[in-house]
């Protein structure tokens, strides 16, 4: 089987709500998504999505994919879509890094393999769980009362996992999590991201100021020599994901004890191929995972499902609806949706869900 024409796409999609990330210093609106179409001389057809978060939030740009996807394009064109790790090498040849770029082609590769093998694509990773996928929320950060109002819209909607985004300020970031723990209930699941906006000082303030609150920090600083450092000096469990972008970030994490929690995002990683060896890391040594998009429709959201469901249900602590926080829906309702908080993975062939093609308008390149 070979892949005889590429078809990209690029489609705005606005959040329903703004968002702040770092105590207010980063504010998204919309997300730029590429959506990518890979036709065979065997006439399946299998479609990917790359939408990072915004421009600002980890160094990956929509434009940048698209213009990645040019230069790799004579490159993929005549691999065989089933031979993932083939046509990840020969994306590397002609891009190094880049890994934002690669991942929706690495997607559709996946969703081609899965169809002509007749199996949904947890099955050809391996099989796993069917228990449903609980949704983490995710709570961008503003006032305690803020805070709460959107913690209750997300519970209304059936959710217990909740993302809280922290950082920018000490005494604020302090207040906030002991408002957040005293209205949390029994059977949810808080995490406080940080998304880098501490320094040590700060991460060693706030982490030793709520220590005996028994909550989960993600992100603490900017980088891993800055987690590496504030380790040591806390009993409050971490989890990394923006410094967790290749395997030996996952290997030196692992290795060194930085920290008890995976977030994998499938985009940000370079998909799947590159995504189940940080898994497989991470169940090697102890480490729990959050799996999810880095952002985009349920295209991105089903791809995050199926890496999720390979991991034992004790060990995969939520993935994320991001589609819920959008104003539209490329695949008219299809797709793993928000049932009671929690996502069921498509058992059709491949990645089990397809964008409406007239929703993404007229493809903006097409390579064959
Ligand atoms: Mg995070």
């Amino acid at each position: 089987m070979k892949i005889t024409r590429i078809s990209v796409f690029h489609r705005d999609l606005p959040l329903e709500h703004p968002y702040w990330l770092s105590g207010g210093r980063l504010k998204f609106e919309v997300l730029d998504a590429t959506f990518v179409k890979l036709e065979t001389d065997a006439g399946l057809i299998g479609w990917g999505e790359g939408t990072p978060w915004g421009h600002t939030y980890v160094p990956a740009h929509g434009p940048g994919i698209r213009a990645g996807i040019e230069t790799m394009a004579p490159a993929i064109l005549g691999c065989d879509p089933r031979l993932t790790v083939n046509v990840e090498r020969a994306m590397d040849l002609q891009l190094p890094g880049h890994l934002y770029a690669k991942s929706p082609i690495d997607m559709a590769c996946w969703d081609i393999a899965g169809q002509a093998a007749g199996l949904p694509i947890a099955d050809m990773l391996g099989g796993g769980s069917r228990r449903l996928a609980p949704i983490a929320s995710s709570v961008g950060a503003t006032t305690p009362q803020e805070t709460e109002a959107v913690m209750n819209r997300y519970r209304q909607r059936g959710y217990k996992v909740h993302s809280v985004k922290v950082g920018g300020d000490v005494e604020r970031d302090i207040e906030r999590i002991r408002h957040v723990e005293a209205f949390r209930k029994p059977d949810e699941r808080i995490l406080y991201d940080v998304n880098r906006a501490w320094t040590r000082q700060q991460a060693m303030r706030v982490m030793t100021a709520t220590e005996g609150l028994g909550i989960m920090v993600e992100q603490p600083g900017e980088t891993l020599d800055d987690i590496a450092a504030i380790r040591p000096l806390t009993r409050t469990p971490i989890s990394v994901d923006e410094s967790l972008v290749t395997l030996q970030d996952a290997a030196r994490i692992a290795r060194d004890g930085l920290a008890e929690v995976f977030g994998i995002k499938l985009n940000r990683v370079g998909g799947l191929t590159r995504a189940r060896r940080m898994r497989d890391i991470a169940l090697a040594h102890g480490i729990d995972c959050f799996v999810m998009a880095t952002g985009g429709s349920v295209l991105a959201d089903t791809e995050a499902l199926h890496l999720a469901a390979t991991i034992p249900d004790d060990n995969m602590l939520g993935v994320w609806a991001c589609q819920d926080m959008l104003t539209v829906d490329i695949a008219s309702g299809r797709g793993p949706r928000n049932i009671d908080g929690c996502l069921h993975l498509p058992e059709a062939p491949g990645l089990g869900v397809h964008p409406d093609e007239d929703a993404l308008g007229a493809a903006v390149a097409v390579y064959s």
